[in-house]
């Protein structure tokens, strides 16, 4: 098991704090939790330069590291508030679907899942396609 720098996982730290405040969010109730995926994203700082979601399987991960979408926090979180990792959740743990297109698979698994903070977060979701946002 790699075990990130010192420095990145305290970077990560930091960053996880502040987004979580800004985006109206909390740390998931068991620190285990949280604490896997900082460390998967301090790994992925020190391999990649980029805080690319450990969450995901990726054929490239360099590729991937090219583009926006999973660089924490990613679009999903910037678009829907919705952490598939339960990194930014509510307080009872849930992650936000809310905003989530009917189908997604946070939808299928969770439920309707609640904004207690609709006025924080979702910095991009004037990327949310139309055909989302209908129903
Ligand atoms: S799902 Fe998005 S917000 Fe959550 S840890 Fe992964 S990149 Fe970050």
């Amino acid at each position: 098991m790699v075990e990130p720098t010192t420095e990145s996982l305290e970077k990560i730290k930091k960053f996880v704090k502040g987004y979580a405040e800004k985006s109206g969010t909390t740390m998931h109730p068991n620190p285990a939790v949280t604490q896997a995926v900082v460390k998967g994203l301090a790994v992925h700082l020190d391999e990649l330069g980029k805080p690319l979601c450990p969450c995901n399987f990726y054929n490239d991960k360099r590729e991937e590291a090219k583009l926006r979408r999973w660089i924490c926090a990613c679009d999903e979180m910037q678009m829907y508030k919705y952490c598939h990792c339960l990194l930014f959740v509510r307080e009872d743990g849930l992650p936000i679907t809310e905003y989530l297109p009917e189908g997604h698979e946070g939808r299928e698994i969770y439920g309707l899942v609640l904004d207690p903070t609709p006025g924080k977060g979702r910095a991009l979701k004037h990327k949310v396609p139309a055909s989302a946002t209908a129903g």
